[in-house]
């Protein structure tokens, strides 16, 4: 049958119909090691209990009932995230594009409460990826995005990734903001250097920029930290934050200090679904379990686990793999072939992962996962980095000259 959805992904011919922890079934009834959690979405697994009991419980109460009105679990999630973060203020939305949107706008209206509207151009970095929308498409600069859908919307410049002399040549008296993701995601989990963000903040602060973070993939737990920032003693002004907000609940959020949402006063944004009740009960339930006393210690524990182990794999298969990087639970196995051959792989052994730019693939296992699944996973690469191997394996060069 074919299908008539868009056909805007080239989809794997496999279908699910129920998981539980790190683990999926498939409509064939084989089971599958999730270390993909839905490009790192389901942070707690699949029908996490308490996610499953906060979602049911809610669903029973009030769904909706839009921003006409106050909605008091939305002002609780927003305390409790200013409280564990260095925000004042968030504005909730349903995905990472609507948060970088929200973040870009912010970014602008700084500027022209401050009587500088000319100020609204973004730098950006080279393999970013902020969404698919029209304006996150632009700050991203993928040529291949942006192909064949019109003008490019205005007002981004982007630099080399970790170039601070091309930043430096970048900003001019147009320039409103930096925003970067601290660790690349989409682009081949490449870790920014600590020095070169704290560099920005010092740029930043030196030209009266707004310093702008995409944890969108980075945050609620995944790099060890409730936020990467927090690893990193830089602190930004803004900061996006979707997929694992909500556990596989569609749900982002823009959060930023006081003085930089100074201009987004009442009608200057806005979103139908954004904050409702049914998401923010989830909302509320992923951060209950994410800031318990000792989970993010387990999840960079179950970091160090899994790197020391992927270490000696890539020791063992060098034609195979090139590099294991990232932080905490993003981790990337960049591959000497070519990446989709090993996703292939991995899946073949019933482990599923995430490709990514620069020939990664991504392991995101949900956080909670356990350190037997991780063991089992172990497993799994190091069987199909040996089928790879094989399948890769030439007769020996002899030299001789024909
Ligand atoms: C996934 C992602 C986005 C876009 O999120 P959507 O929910 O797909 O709109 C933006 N920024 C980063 C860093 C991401 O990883």
């Amino acid at each position: 049958m074919t299908s008539r959805l868009l056909p805007t992904y080239a989809r794997t011919d496999l279908a699910f119909e129920r998981g539980e922890g790190a683990w999926l079934t498939a409509t064939t009834g084989e089971r599958y090691l999730d270390f993909g959690s839905g490009v790192a979405v389901n942070a707690l697994g699949h029908a996490h209990p308490a996610l499953v009991i906060a979602l049911t419980e809610q669903a029973q109460k009030v769904w909706h009932v839009s921003n006409i009105y106050r909605i008091p679990e939305g002002e609780r999630l927003a305390a409790r995230l200013c409280e564990a973060t260095f925000a004042d203020t968030v504005f909730f939305c349903n995905s990472g594009a609507e948060a970088l949107e929200a973040a870009i706008k912010v970014a602008r209206k700084y500027h022209a409460a401050d009587g500088h509207p000319e100020r609204f151009r973004i730098i950006t970095f080279d393999g970013a990826f902020h969404g698919r929308t029209l304006a996150t498409l632009a700050a991203g600069g993928n040529k291949k995005y942006l192909d064949g859908f019109g003008p490019v919307a205005e007002g981004f410049d982007q630099v080399p990734f970790a170039d601070l002399a091309a930043v430096r040549k970048a900003i001019g008296p147009g320039t409103a903001a930096i925003l970067i993701e601290p660790v690349q995601g989409e682009g081949g989990v490449r870790v920014v250097p600590p020095h070169f963000l704290r560099a920005l903040r010092q740029l930043c602060d030196e030209h009266g920029l707004l310093l702008v973070f995409d944890e969108v993939q980075t945050g609620i737990g995944r790099t060890g930290n409730l936020f990467a920032y927090q690893n990193l003693g830089v602190t930004p002004d803004v900061m996006s934050s979707a997929k694992g907000i909500g556990g596989g609940f569609p749900l982002g959020a823009c959060l930023a200090t006081a003085e930089a949402a100074k201009g987004m006063t009442a009608g200057t944004h806005g979103s139908t679904f954004g904050g409702n009740p049914l998401a923010m009960a989830v909302g509320h339930a992923v951060l209950d379990v994410v800031l318990a006393p000792g989970f993010l210690d387990g999840v960079r524990h179950k970091s160090i686990l899994l790197r020391q182990r992927l270490a000696e794999i890539q020791d063992r298969y060098p034609g195979v793999l090139a590099e294991i990087r990232g932080e905490g639970l993003l981790l990337g196995m960049r591959a000497v072939v070519p990446n989709g051959e090993l996703v292939d792989a991995l899946r073949a052994e019933k482990l599923l992962t995430i490709a990514a730019g620069d020939n990664v693939v991504r392991l995101l296992p949900p956080l909670i996962v356990g350190e037997e699944d991780i063991a089992d996973a172990l497993v799994r690469i190091d069987r199909a980095c040996a089928a790879v191997s094989r399948a890769h394996a030439r007769p020996v060069e002899t030299g001789a000259v024909a």
